[in-house]
Formats: C-alpha cells, structure tokens, sequence
C-alpha cells in the first residue's frame, strides 16, 4: 500500500515540507487547523514580504544566533538563492531592495501562496482545512474537523505548527504540553522582533504616539545598527528595536533593567556637536539651539526633554554627550501576541540531522516550532522553508 504521510500545519514550513515530498512523489495531506493556508505568510506579505537577503551567505548563515550550526545543512541544501528560484518557479520574481533585503515583484504574498497550492494540489497533496490536530491518540494524531473527531495513523508525519507569536494567526503553541508529555525538551516560547514597554509620560504618549525617529543609530549588546524606530502608545517598535530586541529581553531576564542607547545626531561627531552647540546664542530657546547646532527637532527633541529633563540647563559639551547617547530605559518586551516571530521552541538535541525526534521515530519537526531565532530581514522565512525541505526529505528518506 502507498506509504502515506501527514503534514501539520500549513504555513511555509509545512507547505514546504508536502512541496519535497509531493515531487518525490509520496503520498501526503497537509492538516490546518485555521479555514486557509499560510495565514502568517499573508500577513507577512501585507508588509512587503520579505522573503529572503542578498547579502554574502556567509554572513547570512551565521544570522541565526546559537542555532547557526544546527541550521547550515539545511541552509546550504536551500539557501537565498534557492528561495528566489524557487519563487520565480512559482510566477513570482523577486528584486533585491536598497537594503539588501529581497522582495516578490508585487510585494506582497498572496499570488505565490494561490500558485504554491494550486502546484500542490495539482501534484495531488490533499490540503485540509478546518482540521485541527489535538494531540496523540490510540497511536495516531487526532483531528477535530468540521465532521467530527478523527484520528490519523500516517507512515511518518511532519509537525509545522509554527511558533507563538501572532496566535490569532493559528501558531498558538496548544502542542508544547503534548510533546512535553512524551519526554520532549521544550523551552518556553519567548517574544522575539518585538517592541517594548516604556513608561513615557501621557503628555509625551498622547503628542507623539506614532512618530517615527528616523536617521539615527542605536546600540546594546547586540553592537550599533543605523536606522529608525517609531514611538507608540506603550513604547517603541520598529525594524532598529527589532534588531535590538534579542539582546535587550536577554539583559532584562538577567539583570532587570535594559536600555536601548540612541544617537540622535550619527552623522555627527561628539566633538563636532560640541563645537556646533557652542556657537548658539545662550539667549536662544533650547529647541532652536538644537534645531540650529545639530539639526535636531519634533519628536527627537521631545524625546530628549521627555529622558533628561534638565538638558536644557547643560553645557554644550555635557549635551552633545546625551544626544550622541540618550538612553531609553525599557520595562518588558511586548507580549508575544504581537512579537513578529518567537524564540524558544523544540530544543535542537531532540531532533536529528533530518529533523526527526529521536523520542518519537517517524516524526519530523519544521519551521518555527524549532528552537531558533533571526532578526527581520527575510531571514526568517528562509528557514522555514530550509526546515520544511529537510524535514519533508528526512520524512522521505525515512519511508524508503
Ligand atoms: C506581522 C509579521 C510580519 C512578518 N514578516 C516577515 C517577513 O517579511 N519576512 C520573513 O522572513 N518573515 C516574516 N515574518 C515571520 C514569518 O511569517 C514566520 O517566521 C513564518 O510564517 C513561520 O512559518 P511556520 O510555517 O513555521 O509557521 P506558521 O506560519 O505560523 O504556520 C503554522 C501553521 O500551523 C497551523 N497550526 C497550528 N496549530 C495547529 C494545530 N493544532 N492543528 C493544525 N494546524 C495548526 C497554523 O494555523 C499555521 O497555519 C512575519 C511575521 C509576522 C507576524
């Protein structure tokens, strides 16, 4: 009898994953729970879909913190370039952006999700929805479906069920206690790419929510990244926090306090800015004397009133030190519910090189699910897929 295969979860990794397997020819059924595929995916295509970088694979692959290692096979069987052969494959040509970052052509992810499906289907992948897997039972996978309860015993199976972020998208990480039943490591999800609380001041909050502050460069841990970020309501968010975001919710779990540290005049050396300040007219109000001797205003300058209150009062050089260095102190990440992607996940010593459990023969494991963690920047994608092909071709191997 045809070996079967069940595939749960259909977002890029699982979609990935009955890709490989669908053109070896196996028999597969992909399982989501959500009433469409690749709601995630979509969402991530409302923003641009980044879906890959050009920048040189070896600085690419080392992209992925601690799980560097781990992913490379997988990065090198499907990397950057494989991504955009593989798209344009599917009708979508990408371009590379001025960042760097690589696009589809109609920016956004919708017509490349329609052709991935129907390439699927037409090789004869049986896409369900509505179906939701509830855990392990009576030796099989049990499904809730819009006919009732079923429960599924494949030859192997691929879990892709993403990871915690975003759970109104259907990556609610409802699987973590089932795989922890069985014995498997998993540590919990934690918030990644995401925003921070910061305690601003309501006069602050209400006037600036909203407002971008471009052209700057902020340092942690992490090193000093040029870019911009955007004040909201509960504190900061945007591509520069994001790169910053690993490394500030490590040093807030470790030591409590974090500091996202701000140059608000890069192009500018401390000595320079000095200098520059120093030739204002003492008279002149402080927002002219900002405006006029380091170009700084609007919500740059409301920042720098909201942090240090008395730096209207401060010598031209004691200032230019702030502006060169304006700490914004953080109080929590942001939930996970808004966080563009999650660390944690399935610890890496419980799968193998082909993604399989070691706990539990036969079962694979990709994408988000994994634990691994990027910044934005397309990165992210590129191993959801990388993983859904590994774990498709280990679910292959396996069964022959
Ligand atoms: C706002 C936003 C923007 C993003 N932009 C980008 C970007 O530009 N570039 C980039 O590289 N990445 C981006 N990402 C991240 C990227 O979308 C994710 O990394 C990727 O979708 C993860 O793929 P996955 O297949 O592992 O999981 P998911 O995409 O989360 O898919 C998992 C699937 O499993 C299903 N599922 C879950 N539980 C069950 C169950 N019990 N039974 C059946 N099915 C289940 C879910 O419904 C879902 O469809 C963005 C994310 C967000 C939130």
């Amino acid at each position: 009898m045809t070996k079967q295969v069940a595939i749960i979860g259909g977002g890029p990794a699982g979609l990935m994953a009955a890709d490989v397997l669908s053109a070896a020819g196996r028999s597969a059924t992909i399982y989501e729970a959500m009433p469409t595929f690749g709601r995630k995916f979509l969402l991530a295509g409302k923003s641009g879909l980044n879906i890959t970088h050009s920048e040189p694979y070896a600085v690419f692959r080392n992209r992925f913190g601690a799980a560097s290692g781990r992913l490379q096979p997988a990065l090198d069987a499907f990397g950057p370039d494989d991504v955009r052969a593989w798209a344009a494959g599917l009708g979508t040509h990408t371009f590379v952006g001025s960042s760097g970052r690589v696009f589809p052509a109609a920016m956004k992810a919708s017509p490349l999700l329609r052709a991935w499906l129907r390439q699927l289907e037409a090789r004869g992948v049986q896409l369900l929805t509505r179906h939701r897997w509830t855990g392990f039972e009576d030796g099989g996978y049990a499904f809730d479906t819009p006919t009732g309860r079923t429960i599924a015993r494949p030859d192997a199976a691929v879990l892709a069920l993403g990871g915690a972020s975003w759970p109104r998208l259907g990556s609610d990480a409802a699987w973590v206690p089932w795989l922890r039943e069985r014995g498997i490591e998993v540590p919990p999800f934690q918030p990644a790419n995401c925003g921070f609380d910061v305690a601003w001041s309501a006069t602050f909050r209400d006037r600036f929510a909203g407002a971008p502050l471009k052209s700057v460069t902020a340092t942690t841990d992490a090193g000093t990244f040029p870019g911009e970020f955007v004040i909201s309501r509960h504190g900061i968010e945007g591509s520069l926090v994001y790169a910053h975001a690993a490394a500030l919710r490590d040093r807030l779990k470790t030591t409590g306090s974090a500091a996202l540290l701000v140059d608000l005049a890069p192009g500018r050396t401390q000595e320079r800015l000095a200098h520059d300040l120093g030739r204002q007219d003492a008279k002149a109000s402080f927002s002219n004397r900002l405006r006029k001797g380091a170009g700084i205003e609007g919500v740059k300058t409301a920042l720098i009133r909201e942090l240090a209150p008395d730096a209207a009062r401060l010598a031209p050089a004691a200032l230019a030190e702030a502006l060169k260095a304006l700490p914004i102190p953080l109080s929590r990440p942001r939930p996970i519910s808004e966080a563009i992607s999650s660390a944690g996940g399935i610890a890496w010593h419980e799968v193998d090189e082909h993604y399989m459990l070691g706990r539990i023969p036969g079962l694979f494991i990709a994408g988000e699910m994994l634990d691994w963690e990027a910044p934005t920047g397309g990165y992210l994608l590129t191993a959801c897929f990388a993983t859904g092909r590994a774990a498709g071709e280990g679910a292959h191997d396996w069964l022959a």
